[in-house]
């Protein structure tokens, strides 16, 4: 059996040109550009490339982006204050902190000073907490979980009563990602590095999302036969090959496990363009909230 690929990079330019169109009635109503501020504390490298390539996805959609760029050296106050401003600005419906912060900073604080009808990337303690009750309603669900759901959709998966496995328990994927399955009435597991026998517990998942960070750790003999599995890994792997001298791969042995999963997602090319899509979809929620038109 081969896996049918789920294309990441085909569903969210589907959601980008909604995002788009809705974007662009809402500028005609109000005016005023959807906008998303981005703030970057030091100079991480994939920091920067996932800050420019969320700015660009809002030029293209026709949103304003703000960036701001703090030094290494900024203190918790300084953050704080930052995020306090955008705030207060009417023209920043969206503000996105990028992650991980430095050490010395005080992610949770930080989080938590971001206004939750601004919270577009989802982390406020607050929707958070809506997001793992029965019966709430988060006003942002955080972005790559979200479009871990939208790939799952897309392809087809049944989610009422299958068996769902979400490798990985953080608070900006694994986490989420499983409380998003349960809402969708999923019988669901969650694993960690804790956990025994990953093997076992994968191969009863009929959905199997991967979000630990370890390089093609999921095998063929992980999987169910016919399974969906969506990878959200990003790893580097040496290869003498490339320019870079590396290449992205994700927690899934792609090669191996396309022989049984029924559908699968690739690194690149999977997840990855979904968070951006989802990103710039919360985006235009606040903006359209904010001026009450929805
Ligand atoms: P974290 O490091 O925050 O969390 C990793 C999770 O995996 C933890 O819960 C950890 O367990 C668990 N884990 C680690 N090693 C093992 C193991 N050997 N067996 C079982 N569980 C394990 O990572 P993130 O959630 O932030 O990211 C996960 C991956 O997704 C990374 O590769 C990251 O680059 C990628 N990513 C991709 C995005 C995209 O847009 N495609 C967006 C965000 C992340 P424990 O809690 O016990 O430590």
């Amino acid at each position: 059996m081969t896996a049918t690929l789920i294309d990441g990079t085909a569903i969210a330019a589907k959601v980008k040109l909604q995002v788009a169109a809705d974007a662009k009635t809402f500028i005609e109503k109000t005016g005023q550009k959807p906008g998303l501020a981005t703030v970057m504390v030091g100079e991480n490298p994939a920091s920067q490339a996932y800050v420019k390539s969320k700015r660009k996805a809002c030029a293209e959609l026709g949103m304003e982006s703000f960036g701001h760029e703090l030094p290494k050296t900024a203190t918790q106050a300084e953050v704080e204050g930052l995020v306090a401003q955008l705030n207060a600005d009417p023209n920043v419906h969206g503000i996105l902190v990028q992650l991980p912060l430095p050490d010395h900073l005080n992610e949770e604080r930080v989080l938590n000073a971001v206004g939750i009808e601004k919270d577009v990337d989802g982390f406020h303690p607050v929707n958070i907490g809506r997001l793992s009750m029965k019966g709430r309603k988060p006003l942002f669900v955080p972005c790559t979980p979200a479009g871990c759901i939208v790939l799952l959709e897309e392809a087809g998966a049944q989610f009422k009563g299958a068996n769902a496995v979400v490798l990985g328990r953080s608070n900006i994927v694994g986490l989420p990602a499983a409380m998003l399955l349960l809402h969708r009435d999923c019988t669901l597991t969650i694993c960690h590095s804790r956990s025994k026998d990953l093997p076992a517990i994968c191969r009863e998942a009929d959905i199997l999302i991967a979000a630990v960070g370890r390089a093609q750790m999921v095998k063929k003999d992980w999987v169910k036969p016919g399974a969906y599995v969506i990878d959200v890994g990003i790893n580097r792997v040496e290869d003498a090959t490339k320019k870079s001298g590396y290449r992205l791969v994700g927690d899934v042995d792609f090669d191996d496990v396309k022989e049984v999963a029924g559908a699968l997602t690739p690194v690149p090319g999977g997840v990855g363009p979904m968070t951006i899509a989802m990103l710039m979809k919360n985006t235009l929620r606040a903006a359209q909230a904010a001026h009450g038109l929805i």
